[in-house]
């Protein structure tokens, strides 16, 4: 593409260089000017209201017009018939890391930050957020770069101004930890070796990083709040909590006068305990949530990102590499989630792909949500209209409603009867482009 803009000289060869842009963009998505006519065999709103079934669906530009069973087909529109198949909202994923490529154990994280340039890191990202869309997430929000910087605000801008296909972004850049927490760490103390984080230390130097995230391109702050973590006596999970209340309360005051949210990764009480009295927006992974924990996200209106497909994938080679505590985890993560179904805290689907690598389907976590208790229309909802109020977007996404965007999905079969469905979906439209038929 180059080239192109060296020829420029002559209005002929612009005109062909144009020509190549359109082409180009045309090879990842079907851009249609003309309205298009979805038929619906059976239709999951996203809503909660039980599936209708043989509706028409009217997406005229990016946008849904219509929703009926008695639409009227407009000259010229193209239909699309999808008569065998469950429709559905665009997913959202709300825990992904399209920077990183699955880290089972330490070695497998420190070689990518160690022999792998953010540059070539941002490549494999489009790789992955490419795939992300094709799975049919058409929303996520990417809650680290570990430590690629701000490599995530720069896929958001390829994908919004149409040079790479890709979801949705809310993107959260580089998180905040403190000195001693986050890898790299096992390293000799004269060998500089990079950190997977923003590191900040004291409320003045971290409100100070939450400033300077913002600056550059952060629509969340994400924060570590505890780490190394080890069961009680009584069987539940601890662990040690990074920032201090003093820490926590400016970042969390900070993102908030800059109205942005902030996502909390806290695993067990302690940490749990910091973010939540600092007012934080959502508590991810929280692979022991006690009574008293999800009262008080109920109480303050948190939503919980539980995460349970990677503990399970993780779990053994972790457990191989040193740390056995990663298997007796899924259990305690399996009875919190439980816990917190009962309770009716928000539970926002939501998944750490990137932390399992991206040739995983990432919709295996709507079978683990499942098997831990939800039914499946509670699950497909987590990831849709719930998902989208959680995170403020459900004026524009999350339902298939008149007025949204025309984000659209589709599988065969019934996910209602069987959720492993999920994993293979069939038509993908994004703000009303067609990027999988
Ligand atoms: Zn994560």
């Amino acid at each position: 593409m180059k080239n192109c803009f060296m020829r420029v000289h002559r209005w002929i060869s612009l005109g062909m260089c144009l020509a190549g842009l359109v082409f180009a963009g045309a090879m990842f998505a079907q851009t249609s000017t003309s309205p298009v006519v979805i038929k619906a065999g059976r239709l999951i709103t996203g809503n909660g209201q039980a599936p209708l079934s043989d509706v028409l669906i009217l997406v005229q530009g990016n946008r849904i017009a219509a929703v009926g069973s008695k639409i009227e087909i407009p000259a010229g529109a193209r239909v699309i018939d999808l008569s065998g198949a469950t429709v559905m909202p665009g997913l959202i994923d709300a825990h992904t890391h399209l920077l990183l490529q699955g880290d089972i154990t330490a070695d497998d994280y420190d070689a990518q930050l160690l022999k792998e340039s953010p540059q070539y890191r941002t490549i494999l990202a489009t790789v992955n957020a490419r795939t992300a869309l094709m799975n049919g997430f058409t929303t996520l929000r990417d809650v680290e770069t570990e430590g690629a910087f701000y490599s995530d605000v720069d896929l958001k801008r390829a994908i919004n101004r149409g040079i790479i296909p890709g979801p949705h972004l809310i993107v959260a850049t580089r998180a905040l930890d403190v000195t001693g927490a986050y890898p790299l760490l096992g390293y000799a103390p004269n060998v500089p070796v990079p950190t997977g984080v923003q590191v900040c230390d004291g409320p003045e130097a971290c409100r100070r990083a939450v400033r300077e995230q913002i600056k550059y391109g952060a629509d969340w702050i994400k924060v570590y709040a505890d780490r190394s973590y080890y069961v009680l006596p009584d069987g539940t999970l601890s662990s040690i909590p990074t920032f201090t209340p003093a820490e926590m309360g400016a970042i969390v005051d900070e993102a908030h006068r800059e109205r942005d949210k902030v996502a909390a990764h806290a695993m067990a009480t302690p940490g749990e305990k910091t973010a939540l009295d600092a007012g934080v927006d959502s508590i991810e992974h929280g692979d022991y949530l006690s009574e008293q924990t999800l009262a008080q996200m109920k109480r303050q209106g948190v939503f919980y990102c539980p995460t349970l497909f990677v503990g399970d994938y993780v779990a053994r080679g972790r457990a191989q590499a040193g740390a056995p505590i990663w298997e007796k985890m899924i259990d305690i993560a399996r009875q919190s989630f439980g816990r917190a179904l009962n309770e009716g805290v928000t539970i926002v689907f939501g998944t750490d792909a990137g932390g399992f690598p991206w040739t995983e389907n990432e919709a295996k976590e709507f079978s683990y949500m499942v098997k831990y208790g939800m039914t499946p229309m509670q699950a497909i909802q987590s990831a849709t209209s719930i998902a989208a109020k959680a995170l403020g977007i459900d004026e524009t996404v999350g339902t298939v409603e008149p007025g949204k965007e025309a984000d659209i999905i589709a599988v065969n079969g019934d996910p209602l009867s069987s959720i492993s469905l999920m994993e293979k979906v069939s038509f993908v439209m994004k703000d009303g482009k067609i990027y999988k038929e």
